[in-house]
This record gives C-alpha cells, structure tokens and sequence, in this order.
C-alpha cells in the first residue's frame, strides 16, 4: 500500500505510513481495504480470547469484593459490636461470634 503523503510502499499489514505515520485508508469505507479470511478468523479469535478474559477477570475481582466484604463483616461482629447487639440481630449466630470466651 503506497502512502498518498510521502509515497513511501508499505507492508500490507499496516493501517498507517511506516514512515510518516499518515493513515492509509481512508475513513470512508467505501476506500477501505477488505479484511481477508485470514484476518477475520485472527480478528473473531482476539475478541474471544479478550472477552473470555474480561469474564475471568471480572469474576475474580467480584469474588475478591465478596471475601473481603466478609473478612470485613465478620471482624466486625468478631470485634467491634457488642455481644448483646448481635443477641438483638440474631439470637442464634451469638455462640458463633462468641466474644466472651
Ligand atoms: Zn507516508
């Protein structure tokens, strides 16, 4: 693809001038270069290569705010309230969060 600034012959591979950086197709799309088989194949299997770790990651971040919600949660009980306060919630959980022993 030659550069209609400079005239510099670039790889096809590139969507801007090697040399100057100008854009090589332009931004209508009628001028635009059809992607080949090849780089729609390449191109699906980014997007969900990106999107599966997108998932991951955002499943782990939520677990992460989980546990540290009930790290947190449980600290509290454990060590901030006062045991007749949790007798008042729950009359129940009060053996589990035991502050006497
Ligand atoms: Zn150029």
């Amino acid at each position: 693809m030659k550069c209609a600034k400079c005239g510099t012959d670039n790889p096809d591979s590139k969507n801007v001038c090697t040399k100057c950086g100008n854009f090589l197709y332009s931004a209508n799309p009628k001028n635009r270069h059809p992607l080949t088989a090849e780089q729609k194949s390449a191109r699906r299997v980014a997007r969900v290569k990106g999107a599966t770790l997108g998932c991951l990651w955002t499943f782990l971040i939520v677990l992460g705010v989980f546990v540290f919600l009930g790290v947190i949660i449980f600290l509290l009980f454990r060590f901030v309230f006062p045991p007749d306060f949790i007798d008042f919630l729950a009359p129940a959980a009060s053996s589990v969060f035991d502050t006497t022993s």
